[in-house]
């Protein structure tokens, strides 16, 4: 069994602070300072360039992506840390296309932006006819024709917490002839995720929300072993290559997940990743999930008694939704403003999405009472109003 009141003691979270934002930014793990300071210490400081192979900081990405691994149901050696969700997204769909003659890749119209961008990006450097193809989350299983290349969802929508059935969605693709690319962005320490068992093509996620390694944390990307030595680059950094150190003139895609490198590792960063990660060794994803619906459950019903004005946005089936809840209010920018000035902090999502992440490495029973108590007075008192929590700011 997790333990999750040691689990707690894990974090450094502010006083007074109740932080339901663990969906966008993890705080931090109490052993990450430690951990940065002897990178730099200890190993830049001392080691100099040495560190590369005396730290193994050269295997950061691969040993990092062996530990998040297990958290997303694959294998050893088919996930690699290492650069930004939106280049690893790029990278996992450019990939994909190169393994089908087809040139329609479907998605839903809850994605988040930056995979559509990217997407649109991809498919017009590729020119030949490739389209994308957006439906909305509910059309996706209908849109699945022969036509299709690529399926490519982020399975937990960012606003709502909307959760699509991987494997049964996977499976469709497969049947249909085309291949998927899974983002999970919001399902990695979210959810249970089972690459493996889904047979998931190609995989991409972030570290820095519910995995906690900090701002501006390396992504990863995951290869299913079917693909990982005949996936085609598009990113051909020097640091995929077969064999960097002999500076070839070519470009040599390395065998398996390592083709999916492309430069210089962030190690500080790396290091913080690590400490965050090793909190999860004492995790049981089954675990974490029950007591996520419990709480997001109790959230629900708190919050629907006590604010009427609020409209549920995510699902209310605890199995259609992650690890968030959702709501959507006219007001809802201003009364997060307000939420936050007492110190419960969320976030919003244009046009009128009040967003709660559910974290239950650090977040309790006592805590969701709490808010929902905050909550509640803030609209019944329509603190709202106040001018001070209209003007909007750059990161909502
Ligand atoms: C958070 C998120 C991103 C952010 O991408 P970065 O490159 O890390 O800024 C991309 N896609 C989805 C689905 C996300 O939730």
């Amino acid at each position: 069994m997790t333990d999750f009141n040691v689990t707690r003691t894990r974090f450094h979270l502010p006083d007074g602070v109740i932080y339901l934002d663990g969906n966008s930014l993890g705080p931090l793990p109490s052993g990450a300072v430690d951990r940065a300071t002897r990178a730099m210490e200890n190993e830049w400081g001392e080691m100099l360039i040495g560190g590369w192979n005396t730290a193994g900081w050269i295997d950061l990405p691969t040993t990092l992506g062996d530990r998040i691994a297990p958290l997303i149901g694959a294998a050893p050696g088919t996930t690699l840390v290492g650069d930004t969700l939106s280049i690893r997204l790029y990278q996992a769909l450019g990939a994909a296309l190169g393994l089908t003659d087809r040139r329609v890749v479907l998605t839903d119209s809850g994605n988040f932006p930056s995979d559509l961008y990217m997407a649109r990006g991809l498919l017009k450097t590729l020119g030949q006819g490739h389209q994308l193809r957006i439906v909305d989350p509910e059309a996706v299983a209908d849109a699945l024709t022969q036509e299709v290349g690529v399926l490519m969802l982020t399975q937990v929508d960012y606003r709502t917490g909307r959760m699509h059935d991987m494997a049964a969605l996977t499976a469709q693709a497969h049947a249909m002839g085309a291949l998927t690319v899974w983002d999970l962005a919001h399902s990695a320490g979210a959810v249970p995720v089972d690459l493996a068992g889904a047979g998931a093509d190609f995989a991409v996620g972030c570290t820095y929300k519910f995995l906690n390694g900090g701002p501006g944390a390396p992504a990863f990307i995951h290869v299913s072993p079917r693909h990982a030595d005949t996936a085609p680059t598009l990113l051909n950094g020097w640091l995929g290559h077969a064999a960097p150190f002999a500076f070839e003139a070519g470009y040599r895609p390395a065998p398996g997940i390592a083709r999916m490198r492309v430069g210089t590792p962030p190690v500080i960063q790396m290091r913080v990743l690590e400490a965050a990660l090793d909190i999860w060794d004492d995790v049981d994803m089954a675990d974490l999930r029950a007591r996520s619906i419990a709480l997001s459950d109790c959230f629900i019903a708190g919050v629907e008694a006590a604010c009427p004005a609020l409209t549920l946005a995510s699902p209310r089936d605890p199995h259609q939704r992650g690890s968030q809840v959702s709501f959507r209010f006219a007001d809802g920018y201003a009364a997060m403003q307000a939420l936050i000035a007492r110190g419960v902090i969320g976030d919003f999502r244009a046009p009128d999405i009040m967003r709660f992440g559910i974290t239950p490495l650090y977040t309790t029973r006592a805590d969701i009472d709490a808010a929902v108590n905050h909550l509640a007075e803030v609209i019944a008192t329509r603190a709202y109003d106040d001018p001070a929590f209209r003007a909007r700011r750059a990161v909502t």
